[in-house]
């Protein structure tokens, strides 16, 4: 059962990043009246961008404003922070330890980290004049001219991203960067109304991109295909299944470990911001039962 007086070498939880899906998890256990210690590096993903859009009840925040006002909520119900990367996690009898911590279950919120287009200048707008969701950005420049530049290698991926963001502007360029395209994926393009440009793409100067030619195209915004990688490793030190980019998780967060729980992106990569919290709560509801059953006798 909960202790009376905070112990701070001996705790429930251990969430290891302090993000959306990070803090959201510790909010639900904190309320659950678990004693909860959040690490985190500062390395939000989406920290480049100016807002954050898409997000019910916040109008447009700054990233980091919505993650302080996140933290001031979380810290009203005991929870501890360490402003530290978390490098390993030793395991032990009782559960975990994390930096002198013993803790019972491992909470992992650490993100994804994204890989650009291999394209001269890409990383100079990422966040702002280049983006990559149409969900987070599109709203803002609707109805006007936007690129599409696909990912070299990966037309399928490049498709599908131009065909999606079709729907916030009938002036879409897919600049496939040397890739050609199929029938059926000219076909489909063609329907959605969305312009195809197959040559190399020199560089990019955010958000204008230059083609092999010379001929620059101008958008309103730069949406770029990108890869996403886990930002840490601690899922593959643990010993969890991380299957295409994701650690593998049952809807609790339950990870292939024990007392290990994924949330956010770190298990499902696509969600958005407030569906990154939305898991993150579901999967810290699954969190306090099991502990449930570890405090009246049972196990994992
Ligand atoms: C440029 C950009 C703009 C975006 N804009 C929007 C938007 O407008 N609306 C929207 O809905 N979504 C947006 N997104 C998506 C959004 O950023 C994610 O859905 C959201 O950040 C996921 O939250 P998360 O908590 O799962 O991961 P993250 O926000 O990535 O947080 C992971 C946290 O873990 C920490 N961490 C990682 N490893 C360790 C470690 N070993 N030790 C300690 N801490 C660690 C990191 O420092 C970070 O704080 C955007 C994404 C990008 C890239």
């Amino acid at each position: 059962m909960r202790r009376i007086f905070s112990y701070i070498d001996h705790m429930d939880v251990a969430v290891i990043g302090g993000s959306l899906a990070g803090l959201q998890a510790a909010l639900t256990l904190g309320r659950a009246r678990r004693q909860v210690v959040v690490f985190d590096d500062g390395q939000p993903r989406n920290r480049p961008a100016e807002h954050v859009h898409n997000y019910l009840g916040a109008e447009d925040p700054a990233p980091g404003e919505l993650l302080a006002a996140g933290r001031r909520q979380v810290a009203a119900y005991g929870v501890e922070f360490r402003d530290a990367r978390v490098e390993d996690v030793t395991v032990d009898d009782e559960g975990f330890v994390v930096d002198g911590i013993s803790v019972r279950a491992i909470v992992l919120a650490t993100g994804l980290r994204d890989e650009l287009p291999d394209v001269p200048g890409v990383a100079d707008g990422w966040g702002r004049s280049v983006v990559a969701c149409p969900h987070c950005h599109g709203w803002e420049v609707r109805d006007q001219p936007l690129v599409q530049l696909g990912m070299r290698g990966a037309p399928d991926r490049s498709v599908a991203r131009a065909l999606l963001l079709s729907r916030w502007s009938e002036d879409v360029v897919l600049c496939t960067d040397g890739d050609e395209l199929s029938d059926a994926q000219q076909d489909r393009l063609a329907v959605a109304g969305v312009k195809v440009r197959t040559e190399r793409v020199a560089k990019v100067l955010a958000p204008k991109v230059e083609l092999e030619s010379g001929e620059v195209l101008a958008p309103a915004r730069l949406f770029v295909v990108v890869r996403q990688h886990q930002q840490s490793d601690l899922a593959e030190q643990l010993g969890c299944q991380v299957a295409e980019g994701a650690v593998v998780a049952d809807e609790g967060g339950r990870t292939t470990v024990p007392g290990v729980y994924a949330v956010g992106t770190t298990a499902a990569p696509a969600l958005l911001a407030i569906g990154a919290a939305g898991h993150a709560s579901t999967a810290a509801v699954a969190v306090h039962n099991d502990l449930l059953e570890l405090d009246l006798g049972g196990g994992w």
